[in-house]
């Protein structure tokens, strides 16, 4: 049995209680960059408790503007935690779909307020419409959110889960029983509705901080083994990472090869136009090597300075010499836009490939002996060192494409 609470007290509580959450999240939001769905959050909070604020003032007035109104802003409160949701774990979601339900379910509670229909209606449809939210967001939270973000999205669905539970259970109160007609604005049904309210709302506000958290760590630790100018992997992270390429690549039998790349005179670049010009230009070749010529599941990295590595699991040596040849034409057929005329570049690239013995850090040393190659042969060319099982007695055997003059940085 539900202890007899005063409702107008628990209305209070409940309402500083969500003042208290939507202000909280606001201040977050001011300490916390980059973080796009706290924002939408702190919106939610402050929708929801606007909501709630309407229900409760606007009733003796006019009972169905109250309940259009009060209810509109916490269906609407739902469709931006939903959004924040979608924000949160990278899922694109037309604004269309929850903006649908919104406008459906404020039509619905028009035309019941309208026809002067009472509590059940009334109730049954605001029933219905929390359980469709939390069901879209259970989903959301469990489907489609990345493995890193697992922790906190499963919690958030699980206190999601509890409501979904309560609206049930309410849902079939009230239509199990058409004289609790009123007991849902008064008496023990109401006193639970208000508990529950204030303790999800609670749970939720717990459980969306503990995303922020896990997001911020991982945002953190991707910003910790990234490159600043470029934003590709650093060296590092391409050599955990291609370690674990490798070894996955070798469970499955399958060949994995690395490419090294340096720019060709690149210090004359520097020295001509002044080091801003130099990042500009290396801005401007990962750009046109990421847009165009990598297969989507290469890694791509500055290696330090002008190098770069890139990774690609599943092909031979003959493929990712082909793959070398692309990078190479684009890179020199691409000048750097620069007044007065174009900077034209080149790179010089080493190919080698898994020699199925040696670590990651091997062939990305063998990559580096063909890069070294490929400059002594005259630099806008790529040396292959292959060791692929088909090509494994020509090993070290240069193949080489050379291309007209070497690349020289010309204004
Ligand atoms: P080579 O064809 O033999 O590679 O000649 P190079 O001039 O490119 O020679 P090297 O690789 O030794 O020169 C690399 C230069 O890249 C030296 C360094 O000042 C410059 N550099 C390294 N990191 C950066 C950077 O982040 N920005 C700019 N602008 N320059 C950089
Ligand atoms: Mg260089
Ligand atoms: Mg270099």
């Amino acid at each position: 049995m539900v202890m007899q609470l005063d409702l107008y007290t628990l209305g209070v509580v409940g309402l500083v209680i969500a003042v208290t959450i939507a202000t909280s999240f606001t201040l977050l939001g001011l300490v916390l960059r980059g973080l796009p769905a706290l924002h939408i959050w702190a919106a939610a909070f402050w929708t929801a408790t606007l909501g709630v604020i309407v229900l409760n003032t606007l009733a003796n007035w006019s009972a169905p503007t109250a309940m259009i109104i009060g209810n509109g802003l916490i269906s609407g409160a739902n469709a931006l935690m939903l959004i924040g949701l979608c924000v949160h774990v990278q899922v694109r979601m037309p604004l269309r779909y929850p903006l649908a339900l919104v406008a459906l379910y404020v039509l619905g509670q028009s035309y019941l307020g309208i026809a002067g229909a009472g509590h059940p209606a009334v109730d049954i449809t605001f029933a219905i419409h929390s359980l469709i939210w939390d069901a879209w967001m259970i989903w959301l939270l469990l489907a489609r959110s990345p493995v890193e973000l697992r922790k906190s999205c499963s919690f958030t669905a699980a206190v999601l889960l509890i409501d979904l539970c309560f609206y049930l259970w309410r849902l079939s109160a009230i239509t199990q029983a058409g004289h609790l007609a009123t007991s849902l604005t008064q008496g023990p049904l109401a006193t639970l509705g208000y508990i529950m309210g204030a303790l999800s709302a609670l749970l939720l506000s717990t459980a969306f901080t503990l995303m922020l958290a896990e997001r911020l760590m991982l945002d953190l630790r991707e910003q910790a083994r990234t490159d600043g100018l470029t934003g590709l992997l650093d060296h590092t992270a391409v050599l955990e990472d291609g370690s674990r390429m490798l070894t996955q690549c070798r469970r499955q039998h399958r060949p994995c090869s690395v490419l090294m790349m340096d720019l060709d005179y690149f210090k004359t670049i520097n020295d001509t136009w002044g080091h801003a010009t130099g990042d500009a230009v290396l801005i401007h070749v990962v750009r046109l090597i990421r847009q165009s010529v990598l297969p989507a599941d290469a890694l791509f990295a500055r290696y330090g300075g002008e190098e770069f590595v890139i990774v690609l699991p599943d092909r031979s040596a003959d493929e990712a010499t082909a793959v070398a040849e692309r990078v190479r034409l684009k890179v020199s057929g691409s000048p750097v836009p620069h007044q007065p005329s174009p900077i034209r570049v080149t790179a010089s690239i080493g190919v080698a490939s898994d020699d199925g013995e040696n670590g990651f850090n091997a062939i990305v040393g063998r990559a580096d002996d063909a890069l070294y190659a490929a400059k002594h042969r005259g630099r806008d060319c790529w040396v292959c060192q292959s060791t692929d099982a088909s090509q494994r007695h020509s090993a070290t055997t240069a193949v080489t494409s050379v291309y007209g003059q070497p690349g020289t940085a010309t204004g």
